[in-house]
């Protein structure tokens, strides 16, 4: 346990040292300068070194202090490509600690490095520039390591796990030259976003290590540096950051935006470079002294705190402004405060226009945190004092669908858990987490089936259909009841989002957390992608129908107005009329029927000329409709998406 020799949130504390200078260290051709803020501190001391890991100190240079507890050096030569860290004596201790606001670092992110960013811009960097926004927020959730690391993927051995290998525009399956993977699949995909599961640099992989190691990553080092083992030389710092520019730059080109999936809520270890340079200062306290743990990972860094909030903002920032990052998935945001989570809207939208970066999180935390009293935390209860345009992860359209991830069993509406119409018809209206804890609108709503979290959507429908379970078949009933998913998923106003290779049975042999399990299970299987190329498509047809129907893409406070009326419902069927009118909308109307029984449905028509745009087996109707009059079939456990001429 710490002593407690500061009110860290009294007045006087923030008066005196809130401070809004640079932080870091920064070097051009005019000079070096090095910027801590480290108000408890008696003493700092600056170490160089020549490289990132290993070599001994070659200098130690005394900081001075300054106002606001800000610590200084300057120099007038050009440090570019040093190594450093600090010596900082706080109430009579010295701790050794890289600088928390590095944004470069040697191998595993111990020491930091002086860089002259610029010199990592790779070519065509300045005339980069995100794909225009899309029609739909369609977001393809991707593990670097895991995407590329099958030897089928037809990446070069050198390249899979790596930022390299999401640059490869042209892979094939095994090299066959015909089927397409990686990038190339993705574009064919027609997802907008990919999302990058943490690519900043964590801790758990030792990146001096076997190649084979996996882990998630949610366990951050250097919040603002990328992650080393995505790279192809760890060692040198400018070589991880270069690499991932070249990623972003290459995923822009080809027409996808990217989102960072960002774990502000906790560090790796709470003996972290923030900890270690202001100690006490960027955690929560329970009141006997002992760290607050709602993150489930033994530390919550303290968002509400006015320096904590500022370091989070100005990562957003950072990651958004040097590597042109297009939206920010907020881990566990549940456990940061309201406040931020607008002010991080505010900053993106002043710097880069509104609306321009995409903001989503978990509205949830894994137990309860500690926070000053008075701080509205950025959970469910919390999404209708956020931003409009930022979003919350929907667990009550993921279990109406499937069922609850609490139980393996449990099952969903797709196989057969009767669900009521009334839930079915508020996940379409894209209301964010249930009527409980509505959202403004379907802006604030993230629609998805799966995510890394917990078992895949394949594995969990193959868990509720009872048996012995095998998960490496796919039985023509278990596509149908998975294709039905993924239908109702994009009948859900709001951003669509979906883990990689859901699309085609993804499987992770039926096991819920693999954050570290071994890349034989982990690794997208590009072999099943093309096995399944069947569901692959049906997911393709749906994205590509989705961006033709502005009653789904609404995203306005007004689009739940667009569910017209509920034609037919019942325990394992509905039926929803929806305005489709808007831009150059072929459809005026839209019908969207769902049928989770074991009998054909059918469903008398609204007046008018009806055309089906997809069914239970196509999803492609739509590109040369066939006429529907009167009445329509819904086959079992299909969906039916007409349209009225
Ligand atoms: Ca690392």
């Amino acid at each position: 346990m710490r002593l407690m020799t500061h009110d860290f949130d009294s007045p006087a504390f923030r008066a005196r040292y809130d401070c809004d200078e640079p932080l870091g260290s920064f070097c051009s051709w005019t000079g070096t300068a090095f910027r801590l803020w480290a108000p408890t501190a008696q003493s700092v001391t600056l170490r160089l070194y020549d490289t990132g890991d290993g070599g001994a100190c070659r200098r130690e240079i005394s900081l001075v202090r300054e106002d606001k507890g800000l610590w200084r050096y300057a120099t007038e030569e050009n440090w570019d490509g040093t190594y450093y860290d600090y010596l900082i004596t706080v109430d009579g201790v010295t701790r050794q600690t890289a600088d928390p606001y590095a944004r470069a670092c040697g191998l595993n992110g111990t020491r930091s490095m002086v860089l002259d960013l610029a010199r990592t811009d790779p070519e065509g960097w300045a005339e980069d520039k995100a794909p225009v926004l899309p029609p739909e927020t369609v977001i393809y959730e991707i593990h670097v390591k895991d995407f590329s690391f099958d030897p089928a993927s037809g990446v070069p051995q050198a390249y899979r796990g790596k930022f390299k290998a999401l640059c490869l525009e042209n892979t094939t399956l095994r090299d066959d030259g015909e089927h397409p993977t990686c990038l190339a699949y993705l574009k064919r995909l027609g997802v907008t976003y990919v999302q990058l599961m943490p690519a900043f640099d964590y801790g758990s992989v030792d990146e001096g290590g076997a190649p084979d190691q996996f882990n998630w990553g949610y366990d951050p080092v250097n919040y603002n540096v990328p992650e080393g083992s995505y790279s192809t030389d760890p060692r040198h710092g400018e070589v991880r950051i270069r690499e991932m520019k070249e990623a972003v730059l290459a995923l822009h080109k080809n027409g996808l935006r990217v989102i960072m999936d960002v774990v502000y809520n906790h560090t790796y270890r709470p003996d972290s470079w923030l900890e270690r340079t202001v100690p006490g200062y960027y955690y929560r306290h329970n009141a006997d002294g002992s760290l607050s743990a709602g993150s489930g990972c033994g530390n919550d860094l303290a968002s509400e705190r006015s320096m904590c909030a500022r370091y989070i903002i100005d990562s957003v920032l950072s990651w958004a402004e040097e590597y042109h990052i297009d939206g920010f998935r907020f881990d566990l945001m549940g456990l940061l405060d309201t406040n931020l989570m607008n002010a991080i809207r505010r900053a993106l939208d002043e710097r880069f226009g509104p609306g321009e970066k995409l903001m989503l999180g978990e509205p949830w935390s894994a137990g309860p945190t500690a926070v000053r009293p008075g701080t509205l935390l950025a959970d469910k209860a919390g999404i209708s004092r956020l931003d409009r345009h930022i979003a919350a992860f929907s667990d009550n359209i993921r279990d109406a669908v499937k069922g609850s991830l609490w139980s393996a069993d449990a099952k969903g509406f797709v196989n057969g858990s009767g669900l009521d119409t009334a839930r079915l018809v508020n996940c379409v209206r894209g209301w964010a987490c249930g009527p409980d804890a509505v959202g403004k609108a379907p802006s604030q709503n993230v629609a998805y089936l799966s995510c890394h979290d917990d078992w895949t959507l394949w594995d969990k429908l193959v868990h509720a259909s009872g048996g012995k379970p095998d998960f490496t078949v796919c039985p023509p009933e278990l596509l149908r009841q998975n294709r039905l998913a993924a239908a109702l998923l994009f009948a859900c106003q709001g951003h669509l989002f979906m883990l990689s290779g859901e699309e085609f049975a993804r499987t992770k042999l039926g096991l819920k957390n693999t954050y570290n399990a071994p890349l034989t299970v982990n690794r997208q299987d590009w072999s099943r992608a093309w096995e399944n190329r069947a569901l692959v498509d049906y997911y393709r047809g749906l994205i590509a129908l989705r961006k033709l129907l502005p009653g789904l893409t609404d995203k306005t406070p007004q689009a739940g107005q667009r569910v017209l009326s509920v034609l037919a419902h019942g325990e394992n069927c509905a039926a929803i009329l929806l305005d489709n009118t808007g831009g150059d909308s072929r459809w005026p109307r839209l019908l969207l029927a769902f049928n989770a029984g074991d009998a054909a449905l059918t469903l008398p028509l609204p007046q008018g000329t009806w055309e089906a745009l997809a069914d239970g087996d196509d999803s492609f109707l739509w590109r040369s409709p066939a006429a529907v009059t009167d009445k329509a079939s819904v086959a079992p456990v299909s969906a039916l998406i007409l349209g009225q001429r």
